[in-house]
């Protein structure tokens, strides 16, 4: 076949399937109310969870550094990359998460792949729950090791595969909060599983971190899980606002990713800028209780508001507030009619989730109001009352 005639071939039949993706166009900030292709639209699809991202002091550390630091990092950390702003953060993000050592990678994706694929190698086994994010996915795949999924949340059946096997190390691999599903994973059953089994437990704690947790250090705080109990991945671009991520653990595990983990070796350092940015939000993280609390009561609003309505929410107490819908057309048109009463709710499709769980992946951010959040409930009952059939 035309290899042009084959990229059509794959597009149209994405078409077919509704599974179709584009980006939209924004103008201005992350917040709330956005300039979307053009047009202004009530989100409920950010992970700004916290609303920093566009945060006066953190634009400001970011001003300020750049001033100082220029822009580009210019090379690797390990070269001359590493500044004295990234070394900061880094201690930071240590105290901050009870860790004796964190390190900071470029983005949260490239953190799971160095830091999965240097623990597991052949004849090492890779074990992760089903619904695990495809960066934790991709990651197995990079390692040479064995892979192995449970069912979600699965803590028996994922025993059973831990005593089936016996070559190599093993690493337990989970989202602490689920990203497309909201609920959290049985941290403490799998960190007693991993003691029980010699195993490395793994906690990419993206949608936890900045929200669980007295201090917002996140699912490890929330469930008082210490550094032997599990190694912490967390990303910056989600409540923290900025950008990165970082893998807070003990010193030894920390200085065997500088030697070993490519995607941390291999990469130029983020701009010193971002870091200042980061620090900013951390501290706003840690000093400022009051937004998690706001998004807490804006999550009881929405879920109360929501069973009122009839719809079938998830078991989650995150800020990740998803309604399954199932059929990618239905799930699709759901979200047009959404957008047509300027709400921004993206249709999350396979192969991000499940076939037949397409869903209205609703998020909400202590940057809403509760009168925001009553505003998606009336447009989510005209938009149900409406149901078109579909075509
Ligand atoms: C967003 C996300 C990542 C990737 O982080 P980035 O910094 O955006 O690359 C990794 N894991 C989970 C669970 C995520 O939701």
């Amino acid at each position: 076949m035309n290899k042009y005639a084959h990229l059509h071939q794959v597009l149209a039949q994405r078409q077919q399937q509704s599974l179709y993706r584009r980006a939209r166009i924004t103008d201005g900030p992350q917040q709330p109310i956005m300039q979307v292709n053009g047009r202004p639209m009530l989100a409920f699809c950010s992970n700004d969870y916290l609303g920093l991202a566009n945060h006066p002091e953190v634009i400001k550390a970011f001003q300020q550094a750049a001033n100082q630091y220029g822009v580009g990092s210019g090379a690797a950390h390990l070269v001359n990359g590493h500044s004295r702003l990234h070394q900061q953060l880094e201690e930071a993000l240590a105290e901050f998460t009870k860790r004796e050592r964190a390190l900071l990678f470029s983005t949260g994706y490239m953190a799971n792949l160095g830091l999965v694929a240097a623990l597991a190698e052949r004849p090492d086994t890779i074990y992760q729950d089903r619904l695990n994010h495809a960066s934790l996915l991709d990651a197995a795949r990079l390692s040479s090791a064995k892979r192995v999924r449970y069912p979600h949340k699965d803590t028996q059946q994922l025993a059973k595969r831990l005593e089936a096997q016996s070559t190599g190390q093993k690493v337990i691999v989970t989202d602490g909060v689920f990203s497309m599903d909201g609920d959290t994973a049985p941290v403490k059953t799998l960190a007693s599983l991993a003691k029980q089994h010699e195993a490395w437990l793994i906690v990419d704690d993206a949608h936890g971190l900045g929200f669980l947790g007295e201090t917002g250090a996140g699912l490890l705080e929330a469930e008082h899980l210490a550094q032997d109990d599990a190694i912490l991945m967390g990303t910056l671009g989600k409540a923290l606002g900025t950008a990165g991520a970082f893998v807070a653990a003990s010193a030894d595990l920390i200085e065997f990713l500088i030697q070993t983990a490519r995607p941390y070796i291999y990469t130029t350092a983020q701009p010193p800028a971002i870091a200042a940015a980061s620090l900013a939000s951390l501290k706003l993280v840690q000093t400022e209780n009051g937004r998690r609390e706001h998004l807490k009561e804006l999550i009881q609003v929405f879920r109360q508001g929501a069973e009122q309505l009839g719809l079938a929410l998830m078991p989650s107490t995150t800020p990740i507030q998803p309604i399954i819908i199932g059929e990618n057309a239905k799930t699709l048109a759901m979200s047009q009619q959404l957008e047509q009463l300027g709400i921004l709710i993206t249709a999350i499709r396979p192969p991000t989730v499940p076939a037949n769980t397409a869903r209205l992946r609703i998020t909400l951010s202590a940057a809403h109001s509760q009168e925001q959040v009553e505003f998606l409930l009336a447009a989510l009952e005209q938009v149900i009352q409406s149901q078109t059939p579909i075509p």
